[in-house]
Parts: C-alpha cells; structure tokens; sequence
C-alpha cells in the first residue's frame, strides 16, 4: 500500500465521473479517476446524443466522452485503467483494493454507472460474442445484409432497431408487452422505419445455434395468444435496460432494492441511514429515475461540490 493519501478518488469515467473529475481537477484535488470495466461509459457505446445542451446538431457519444476527458486532464486529472475490487469505508482515510494496489484518499466519488442486462437465458449467455450482443454501436456492421432482432420497449431498443438499420435487411423489435416505454418521438420513427417490424407480447425462450456456436434464430412465445414460433435470423441485441454496478459496496453503503446507492440530498451516501462522511455518489449507480447524460454530469457536479465543502471543512 502507498504512504500518500489522495484527495479524492473518482470511480466511473462516464459523464458522470468525468465532470466530478473536470470539477475536482479546476479546485486543485489532483482527482484519480479509475476507468472501470467500461472506460467512457455508456455514452461511449452510443451514436449520436441529441439532447446534451450545447450541441445543436447533436454530437457523438464516444466524442462527448473525448471532450470531457481533455477537459479533466488539462486541469491535472489523472486517469487510470483499473476497477475496484472492494473497499473499506470503516476506516479514514478510506481503503480501495484494486487487487495490484491498494489506494488511500480522503474523499470518495462513486460515478460506477450502470452496465446492461441480459435476459439471463443459458442459450443467451452461451452465445454472447457469438450473435448476442449489447450494443448495436459496436457489433452493428457484423451484421451487414443479415436479419436481426433487437429486444425492449425503451428508448434504448427503439435507438439500437434504428441504428441496426444501417446494415440489416431487417429488424424484429420484439418487446414482451403491449405498451412501449419509449418516448414518443422515438417510437414513432422505430414505427415509420421500414426495415424495423415489431413484435409485441412476445417474449425470447430460446436463442437458437448453441450447437452451431452462432446465433441461428429465436424461439419466440406469444404471452396473449400461448403460441410458439421460431424465427430464423443472424442476431440478437439487447436493449432491456442495466443494473447499477454497485454490487462492491454491499454492506458497506445503503443500497435500494434493486442494489442502486440510495442518496440523500442528491449525491451523500449512507450507512443505516447515517451520512458516510466524504463519500458521494452520482449519476447513474444512483439514479433510476432520470438517467440522462445531462442528468449525471449534473449530479458528478453536485458530487465534487460536496468534496470541496467537505474539504474545506476538515482543513484541507
Ligand atoms: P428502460 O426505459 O428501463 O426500458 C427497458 C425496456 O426493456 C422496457 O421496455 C422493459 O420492458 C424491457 N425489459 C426489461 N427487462 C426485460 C426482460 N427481462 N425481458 C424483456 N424485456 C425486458 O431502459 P432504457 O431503454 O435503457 O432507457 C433508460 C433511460 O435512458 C430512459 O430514461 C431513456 O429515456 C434513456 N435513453 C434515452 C435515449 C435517447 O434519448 N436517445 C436513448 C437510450 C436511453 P417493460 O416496459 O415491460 O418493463
């Protein structure tokens, strides 16, 4: 373990993450931001974002990420790759064990995010790489001139069908209820695409080609009218949501039911419902509810404000 001890640590490079880090950076904390399991975050897996302020032609996930990146370490931010392994908040400075190393800081930001779930299915899982994916931005073009189908009801699924427009001759969007989650403006361009069919009370039993070790079809059932069917194509993308990557702080922080950090005033964190002093948490490991990019920075904002009251008020 290292003698010195850090000012803060920032864990999650999303934008979440990285505007605590731009923050805490411009007010002198020299912030380490560890990168995670998905460096960039969710942005960095998407197209393009139309509602970021700022950008009146929209601008591209993964270059809003580059952007706030510069930005950070042009203000002495320092990122690295790496993730927690667990933590020890019961003592202070507190402890993080990233498994080669373990590092000590005053101040803690968790900006861990939320990474995508997964049906769960045993034919899903074992074909993940192989035809099942999570993201359209990244394994679209494998699936130039081939059918696919993409599953959700949110906006997600609705951004993925339109997307894997560009190389598939079709998309199924197959949602297991009636109603959809998507907001309005983009289910109506998922229903005007005409490449995008969708197909409605319909849940995946099965991902068809385990044996053939790539994705040959699914095996659909129709929750209203009990049928059964098999639908030949090339690939399957998850658009059902994510979970919140908070599972190393059980225990150790309060966490909701559906393990999201629970929050008080906006980004403090807590233990039996008492303030963990200098440990905030933003964006989406603690958001269920609005989940936006703009959202998040705004909360990593809040978050790096806390570290320099708590700072300031502990003489440092
Ligand atoms: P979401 O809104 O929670 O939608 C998840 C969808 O997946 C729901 O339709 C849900 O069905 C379905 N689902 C969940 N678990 C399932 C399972 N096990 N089997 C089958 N279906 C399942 O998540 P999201 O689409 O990722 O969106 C999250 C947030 O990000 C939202 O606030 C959204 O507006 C935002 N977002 C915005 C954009 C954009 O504006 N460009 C793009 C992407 C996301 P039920 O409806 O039946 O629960």
């Amino acid at each position: 373990m290292s003698d010195s001890i850090r000012d803060t640590v920032i864990l999650g490079s999303g934008c979440a993450g990285l505007t605590a880090a731009i923050y805490t950076a411009r007010a002198n904390f020299k912030p380490l931001v560890l990168e995670g399991h998905e460096p960039g975050g969710q942005l960095s897996i998407t197209t393009l974002v139309e509602n970021f302020p700022g950008w009146p032609e929209g601008i591209q996930g993964p270059q809003l990420i580059e952007n706030m990146k510069q930005q950070a370490t042009r203000f002495g931010a320092e990122l690295q790759m790496g993730h927690l392994v667990s933590a020890d908040l019961s003592k202070h400075p507190y402890e993080l064990n990233l498994g080669k190393e373990t590092i000590r800081t005053r101040t803690l930001i968790v900006a861990s995010g939320a990474s995508a779930r997964w049906l769960g299915l045993p034919s899903e899982q074992a074909l993940i790489g192989h035809g099942v994916s999570s993201c359209a931005t990244c394994d679209g073009f494998f699936f130039t001139g081939k059918e696919v189908a993409v599953i959700g009801g949110g906006d997600s699924a609705m951004e993925e069908a339109l997307f894997l427009t560009r190389f598939a001759t079709k998309v199924h969007l197959i949602h297991r209820r009636e109603h959809f989650r998507a907001s309005k403006i983009m289910l109506d361009r998922a229903i005007a695409h005409p490449k995008i069919e969708l197909l409605t009370n319909t849940v995946v039993e099965e991902v068809l080609g385990v044996e053939e070790k790539e994705v040959k079809g699914l095996r659909l059932h129709n929750t209203r009218t009990r049928e059964q069917c098999t639908l030949p194509l090339a690939g399957m993308f998850l658009g059902i949501g994510h979970e919140p990557n908070a599972r190393m702080f059980a225990g150790q922080m309060d966490l909701d039911e559906d393990g999201y950090i629970k929050t008080t005033n906006n980004v403090f964190t807590t233990l039996h419902g008492k303030i963990i002093p200098g440990v905030f948490a933003c964006g989406d490991v603690q958001d269920r509810r609005y989940r936006q990019a703009i959202t998040a920075a705004g909360s990593g904002c809040m978050a790096a404000l806390e570290v320099e009251k708590y700072m300031e008020e502990h003489g440092h």
